[in-house]
């Protein structure tokens, strides 16, 4: 049975942007460079500056919805589950928070949010990773799963149109036979 695990930070939920702003980090260079991945300024400061209402206050994505609708039309809505990572340093409280965020924009997904630094523990055959980090999409490939790169600032994807991108991986995915 074809499951589908979403990412939340860049996927669900605006990341980069209001993390940057919150703690009044200069955006430049924005997009990041080629080859860059993470910014020198996550420091142990950086991590600790990012408080409750940081987490819960973030808009979604403009594209969260299409994605979700997108995946709803290909599972079931219970084969849909949110896999979210534990913020560097964390007291718990992005956790909270997330779970908070996630009641609030998608309750019916709230059952179904794992957190985990590693993803790859649900990869198998029938499983697709969606994620715009793409350390965790070469991890789950190599574990057995399927992944989709989200473009984003911060992959080589970042000046491909999120959603044609998306749509058109996951077709191929499925016409691959991904879900038989
Ligand atoms: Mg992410």
């Amino acid at each position: 049975m074809l499951r589908i695990f979403l990412d939340m930070d860049e996927v669900l939920v605006k990341y980069n942007e209001p993390a940057h702003k919150r703690l009044d980090i200069q955006m430049d260079p924005w997009p990041w460079p080629d080859g860059m991945f993470e910014l020198p300024c996550y420091t142990q400061e950086f991590w600790q500056g990012l408080d409750y209402d940081f987490w819960f206050h973030r808009e979604p994505t403009d594209y969260a919805n299409a994605i979700v609708n997108l995946c709803k039309t290909i599972v079931e809505p219970e084969q849909i589950w949110v896999c979210t990572t534990i913020a560097p340093l964390s007291t718990g409280i992005d956790l909270i928070a997330k779970m908070a965020w996630m009641n609030l924009h998608y309750p019916w997904l709230t059952d179904r949010l794992i957190f985990s630094w590693d993803k790859s523990f649900s990869a198998v055959r029938s499983s697709i990773l969606i994620d715009d980090y793409w350390e965790n999409i070469k991890a789950y490939r190599k574990a057995g799963g399927h992944g989709i790169l989200v473009p984003a600032p911060s992959n080589f994807l970042k000046r491909s149109d999120v959603m044609t991108h998306v749509r058109r991986q996951l077709f191929k995915l499925i016409e691959s036979g991904v879900a038989s």
